[in-house]
């Protein structure tokens, strides 16, 4: 199974909002494993559906505590704020900080389309966090403030043409 390609920034798929998943099938279930088994081959540690062309509501995220595979997840609950360093694999070579919760109860349906509703913190709450966003079509670089959001999407372009 070769893995799937990465869409990269300026792809339009990158900044429109996912569409919800009505229902889960093995069609859903092969997508997650293309996505975890690309996601583990670039050395991320999320990775969302857009990511990889697919403009639906579906996310993998391994912080190092095991692969989770989540379908419409939503942040149903946030505590404290935390600021870190985050890259994406949709815009390499960019490094934004940006504050999160550091704390968050999640939802969603997992690969067999049963409801799951757990805790995460630090770094898994914050890569479920950059993950959802991805899903509302919210990149790194839109946490940025104005002036270096422009840098930062011309160095984007550059990289990409070069
Ligand atoms: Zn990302």
């Amino acid at each position: 199974m070769p893995p799937l390609q990465i869409a990269r920034f300026p792809e339009s798929v990158l900044t429109k909002k996912s569409k919800p998943i009505k229902l889960v099938t093995s069609h859903e279930r092969e997508l997650l494993d293309k996505m975890l088994e690309t996601m583990y081959l670039n050395q991320g540690i999320g990775l969302a559906a857009p990511q990889v062309g697919v403009s639906k509501r579906a996310i993998v995220v391994d912080a190092g505590e095991g692969p989770i595979s989540l379908i419409n997840p939503i942040v149903v609950q946030k505590r404290g704020q935390e600021a870190g360093k985050e890259g994406c694999l949709s815009l390499p070579e960019v490094m934004v900080e940006i504050k999160r919760a550091q704390w968050i109860k999640y939802r969603g349906l997992d690969g067999e389309g049963k409801l799951v509703e757990r805790e995460a913190e630090g770094l898994l709450a914050r890569a479920i966090q950059h993950e959802v966003d991805h899903l509302d079509g919210k990149l790194i670089i839109d946490y940025a403030n104005p002036i270096k959001r422009i840098f930062l999407k011309r160095r984007l372009i550059k990289n990409r043409r070069s």
